[in-house]
């Protein structure tokens, strides 16, 4: 892909920029070995009183930040701009807790024949990021925040799509006070991610994209022998059960799928819906997602813009054409409109089966599959089923099948009446082909530390 800010409302090339050679690469890594011995000589409240700084920063650039990415991938302005006051509110929740969250955790020294006996968490050095465009601010604080609290120091190569935002974070965390060289933006192709990650300077790395990029970033980090995360792809499962809600879930499932135009990894996908709720569920959804405002994503009357990529678009098209041609239903939607821009309206499918690759693939856009469920085993069934397990939903108001859905869906989160979403509270992350390893919370933070047993005698 080029390294260029397309905007995908026009399909207009705004900006490109040439990929950094590899000698200007190996330079920042030399500057990020620098930075890191700089940051382990500062204290919590030094990175924090940096890291609050950044977030006040956020606050004051939100305008600008917010019509940045509407550019560059075409998220609404105003989702834009709430993703960068989230990206605030994480800065200073790590801010405020990085240090209690990597405090000496003592042990009972005595049961191991010590005086004292205690696990330490220290810094790994130099984490590779490699992030997607989707949500371009917060994969990447939710990733450098807790990073650089806990004293690493951050590589970003971002998705190329949104390479203005990416250079935006490296000038932040620079304006925010921290050392040159803790938090540095390498503007390169997908192809320079192996010899980064190779290079014995490099500790660690963390991705959050597509299943084949965390295959490839994975077979590297294993190669190599260093520590990784990976945040993939999903294709979470939103259970409708008979005592549920069910104009309040049509409606959050109508938000769920359609957030970020469709592009979100927690987005709700499949849609299960119990064969006694399922005509009325179904009717209130194809409803409610065939009214949204689909449209330019700078005003405030758009519920949902273009998708990013042209070739984003192409995907999600020829899913939905296989499931057509072997039989699927389109309930609304379904057909892009004439005319520039990468532009997909609200969809929705049923009558799906296992032949159709909507059944176990990911569709990264507005397009919901719908299911009916003759059961609770039935439903459970189908929504573990693929070999994602990232976020789910289920609806209920009946006590004891909440818990039994707590318990039962396979994945790393269940949200009961509720849409998924994250929290610098909560940890993140999946489970199957949706990765490994958790961001935020004081998991998050562990991750790219060396959790070091102490033991005096
Ligand atoms: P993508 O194509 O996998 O790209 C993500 C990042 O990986 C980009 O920086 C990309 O660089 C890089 N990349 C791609 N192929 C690579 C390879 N073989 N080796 C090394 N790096 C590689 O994903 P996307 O289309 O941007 O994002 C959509 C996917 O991300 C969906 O599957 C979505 O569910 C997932 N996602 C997951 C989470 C989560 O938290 N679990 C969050 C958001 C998105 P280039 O841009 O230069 O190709």
């Amino acid at each position: 892909m080029p390294i260029a800010t397309i905007n995908p409302a026009t399909g207009q090339l705004v900006e490109s920029f040439d990929a950094l050679p590899d000698g200007q690469v190996d330079a920042a890594i030399e500057r990020s070995v620098e930075a890191f011995e700089a940051l382990c000589g500062t204290t919590f409240a030094e990175r924090a009183q940096w890291l609050t700084a950044a977030a006040d920063l956020l606050d004051a650039d939100r305008d600008d930040i917010g019509r940045l990415m509407t550019t560059e991938m075409g998220k609404t302005y105003a989702s834009a701009k709430a993703e960068a006051a989230k990206c605030a509110a994480a800065c200073r929740f790590y801010a405020a807790n990085a240090e209690r969250f990597l405090a000496d955790e003592p042990a009972d020294a005595s049961a191991v024949g010590a005086t004292r006996a205690y696990v330490r968490y220290q810094p790994l050095g130099p984490v590779l990021a490699v992030m997607p465009w989707n949500f371009p601010l917060w994969q990447v604080m939710r990733f450098a925040a807790p990073a650089l609290m806990a004293g690493n120091v951050g590589l970003l190569k971002h998705a190329s799509n949104v390479p203005q935002t990416a250079l935006y974070l490296e000038k932040l965390f620079r304006r925010a006070g921290f050392p040159v060289g803790a938090f540095q933006t390498l503007l390169v192709g997908s192809r320079s991610v192996e010899r980064i990650l190779t290079d014995p300077r490099v500790r660690a790395a963390t991705l959050t994209g597509s299943e084949g990029a965390g295959r490839a970033v994975g077979r590297t980090a294993g190669q190599e022998l260093k520590k990784v995360v990976l945040e993939l792809g999903g294709s979470d499962p939103f259970v409708v059960m008979p005592s549920a809600d069910l104009e309040r879930a049509a409606e959050v499932a109508t938000t769920a799928r359609c957030q970020n135009n469709g592009q979100s990894c927690i987005a709700a996908k499949r849609f299960i819906v119990h064969t006694d709720v399922y005509d009325e569920f179904a009717e209130a959804f194809v409803a409610r997602m065939s009214a949204l405002r689909v449209g330019d994503p700078m005003s405030a009357d758009t519920d949902v813009g273009p998708l990013a990529t042209e070739q984003g678009r192409a995907d999600v098209e020829e899913l939905v054409r296989d499931a057509v041609d072997k039989g699927a239903r389109v309930l609304c939607g379904g057909q892009r409109p004439d005319g520039d821009g990468w532009w997909y309206p609200p969809t929705v499918v049923t009558d799906l089966i296992p032949e159709m690759r909507m059944w176990s693939e990911e569709v990264f856009g507005p397009v919901a599959g719908l299911f009916r469920a003759a059961s609770y085993t039935d439903a459970i069934r189908l929504a573990n089923g693929t070999s994602f397990g990232l976020g789910s939903n289920a609806w209920t108001r009946d006590p004891a099948e909440q818990e039994r859905f707590a318990t039962d869906l396979d994945a790393g989160s269940v949200f009961i009446n509720g849409m998924t979403t994250s929290f610098p509270e909560l940890p993140f992350g999946g489970v199957k082909n949706s990765g490994h390893g958790r961001e935020l919370s004081a998991q998050g933070i562990r991750e790219f530390c060396n959790l070091k047993t102490v033991w005096v005698g």
